[in-house]
């Protein structure tokens, strides 16, 4: 299988061919056809995998598609993630693969200049990665809003809980709306998760690998 039959666009295929991205991982292979029809999705995957593409290239094909920004101040896509690392390797992969087309990422993480983002986030986003704790710092500060947001994609989410954001979740939760498609990932699926996903997602399908 090649990227294109998984239903991605000539113009994402060229970039990733670019890139040195030749042949899907498997977590891939399952995921891109089936996020592109709207699904939400557990993901049961670890670092290395390839996740990040998995969800990454689906979400630009559909923002793509239709590319109205709705104002300055609000993104239609939201990836929380546990750590700053995390957080900023996810962006830099995004940015990798919208090089050349006018999409905007925008990375936010506690300990580095609140100000800074928020500047940053006045020129528009489309899809923004964020920690939980500085996400809700920033929307305290009105300089980001949650009301179109349209994809909402939990990555580690183990490992959030584990660090203590169960009520930032929860309280994202409640500002985003309940028309969307969500994304879970995980390594490991113990209760707690199991319980966040029956309340974030929508008769998700599970991939694993
Ligand atoms: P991830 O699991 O998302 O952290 O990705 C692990 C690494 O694999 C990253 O450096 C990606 O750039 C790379 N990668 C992801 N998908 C592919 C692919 N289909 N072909 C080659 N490299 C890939």
């Amino acid at each position: 299988t090649n990227f294109q039959e998984l239903g991605l666009s000539k113009q994402i295929v060229a970039t990733l061919f670019a890139l040195g991205y030749e042949t899907p991982t498997p977590i891939q292979e399952q995921a891109i056809p089936q996020l592109l029809e709207g699904r939400d999705m557990i993901g049961l995957a670890q670092t290395g995998t390839g996740k990040t593409a998995a969800f990454g290239l689906p979400l630009i094909e559909m923002l793509a598609k239709d590319p109205k920004r709705p104002d300055n101040r609000t993104t239609r896509t939201l990836i929380l993630a546990p750590t700053r690392e995390l957080v900023n390797q996810i962006a830099t992969s995004l940015k990798s693969y919208v090089r050349g087309t006018p999409m905007k990422i925008n990375a936010v993480v506690g300990g580095a200049s609140i100000n800074k983002q928020q500047l940053q986030l006045e020129k528009g986003t489309d899809i923004l990665v964020a920690t939980p704790g500085r996400l809700l710092d920033l929307i305290a500060r009105r300089a980001i809003g949650l009301t179109a947001v349209r994809y909402l994609v939990l990555d580690e989410a183990d490992q959030m809980l584990d660090l203590g954001f169960i009520h930032d979740l929860r309280k994202i939760s409640k500002m985003v709306p309940k028309n969307r498609q969500t994304l879970l990932f995980s390594a490991t699926m113990p209760k707690a998760i199991a319980d966040l996903a029956s309340d974030f997602l929508k008769d998700p399908i599970q991939v694993s690998v």
